[in-house]
Parts: structure tokens; sequence; C-alpha cells
């Protein structure tokens, strides 16, 4: 699944592409995989792109037409991607939005979705704050630390489903989170009220590099990631422990990788991040 530095890969390569370009046309083929505000669409037509902005694992394409802003957002969901023309797709009948433009460096924009578990929305500048709010707590790349610090304080439970709940840390999801938990030296279970603020300000710095490399490789490929261009991300071959169960840990402490099979597999070396 598409986590954060994927989406921020989206984000990059739309925006390269069609900022400044203009909506000629937006079919739907399917009524349904518009969340919200479907009788919209026919605004699009003619709008402008000023921005693309990431928020958590969602991708929002920001329109102008005639001093009023409406934003398409795709939430990148299993295995929904959005593609330029250039990439090969598989199974073009899993097509469900295509948008059309001109005066960009690509043609089109077209939503694919095999399982139709991620979604799109039309929304005005107030339906996306509220769609922000809603669903995303602070953004790891940008959060202080003051604040990330505040918010793990006093939080109770077990730190890898803290650091996935997206209301809390948004964008963070099970590949990114086993590496970040590796590189820190702390087990998936650790018990949040117990991590010193030196190790909360080691996760806090880590967090933001493994995020920044993954981006700067074009996120990790697993499963099924293309970026707009069809190119997948590089960053797998970066991964330490995510899939690597059985493996010596790269440590070299002479321990294997772990298993844990909770509510996502847990992939941890049981040496190196002893549970506090
Ligand atoms: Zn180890």
């Amino acid at each position: 699944m598409p986590e954060l530095p994927e989406a921020e890969v989206v984000a990059g390569q739309i925006r390269a592409a069609l900022i400044g370009a203009r909506l000629t046309d937006c079919w739907v083929g399917r009524k349904d995989i518009v969340r919200e505000g479907f009788t919209s669409r026919s605004w699009y037509r003619g709008a402008v792109v000023q921005h693309v902005q990431r928020y958590g694992k969602s991708v929002a394409i920001r329109f102008v037409k005639e001093q009023a802003v409406r934003y398409v957002v795709a939430e990148l969901g299993m295995t929904g991607l959005l593609l330029f023309p250039s990439a090969q797709i598989r199974h073009p009948q899993h097509v469900h939005v295509r948008m059309t433009f001109s005066g960009g460096r690509e043609s089109e924009v077209r939503y694919w979705n095999p399982r139709r578990f991620g979604r799109l929305s039309l929304l005005d500048q107030e339906g996306l704050d509220q769609y922000v709010a809603r669903r995303f707590g602070c953004d790891p790349l940008t959060v202080s630390w003051e604040d990330f610090y505040r918010l793990l304080k006093n939080r109770r439970g077990r730190l890898k489903p803290l650091l996935m709940h997206q209301q809390t840390v948004a964008g963070i999801g099970n590949i990114y989170a086993n590496e970040i938990l590796f590189r820190v030296g702390l087990h998936p279970n650790a018990r949040v009220s117990r991590l010193s603020s030196l190790k909360t300000e080691r996760l806090y710095q880590v967090t933001r590099e493994v995020l920044q490399e993954a981006i700067a490789c074009g996120g990790s490929s697993v499963k099924d990631f293309f970026a707009p261009d069809g190119t997948e991300g590089r960053y797998k071959r970066h991964h330490l422990v995510y899939g690597k169960e059985g493996e010596l840990c790269p440590n070299r402490c002479g321990q294997h990788i772990r298993r844990l099979k909770s509510e996502r597999s847990s992939f941890y070396c049981p040496l190196c991040q002893r549970l506090i």
C-alpha cells in the first residue's frame, strides 16, 4: 500500500508535469469511485492546475477557475494509482477516471484501481479542510520536535500502532513503521509511555530520515506501486527488516529477523529491538 513517500512521489511528478495545465475533459467510468462531490465534476472543465499537495497518503490537485478553487483528492488506497499515458497499464479496464489536460507536459492523468479501495473526492476549500482535519494528524516531515514530543508524551499503548495511527501521525504505514523502528532500536510493542525523551528524539529524527531517503529513491515498490510515469520506487533495496523474516540482522548482532503476527506483520530483531 502506498505510504507517505509514494504519495509524495506521485504529488511531485504531477506537480512537475501539470502545474499551469488546463483540464479539458474529465471522464468518470464508475460513479462509485467518486466518494464526494460527483455533481461538481462539470466545474473542473477549463480549470487550471495551480498546485499539487500531499496530505498523509492522499494527493490533492488544486484547480482554479474564475477565482474559485476546487480540489481533486485521490486516496491511493491498496492499489490505487494515478498514471500518465506513458505508464504501461496491465489491466486498462480498471481505469476509472481520466482527466485530460492541455498545456502540460502530460496529456492525461488516469486513476487506475483494480480493487477499488481508493477513492477520489471532488472538494471545495472547506471540504478539503474538513477532509484533512478528519483524517490526518501531524505530518512527520513538517512537525516540529516540540509538537512531536507533545503528541507522544502521555500516550498509552504500543508504539508501532501509534506510529501508524493516521490521526496521530499521518502517512506512515506498515513498511516504513518497521524500517523506522529497527533503525531506532525500538520494539514494535514498546510501550509509548516508557520511551525516554532521548529515544523519542531519535525516533523523530530517524522517521524524517527514512521518509526523506525513500522519497529520494522514488518510494518503495512492494506489490503494485508505480509512479505516474510508470517507474518503480527503489527504496525496497534499502529495506533492512520489512519482509526479511529469517534473515540475519543487518546490524550483525548474530540474531535472525523475526516476524510478529499481530494486526499487521511486524519484522524486528529480538536483540537490537528489545521490549522495554
Ligand atoms: Zn540485531
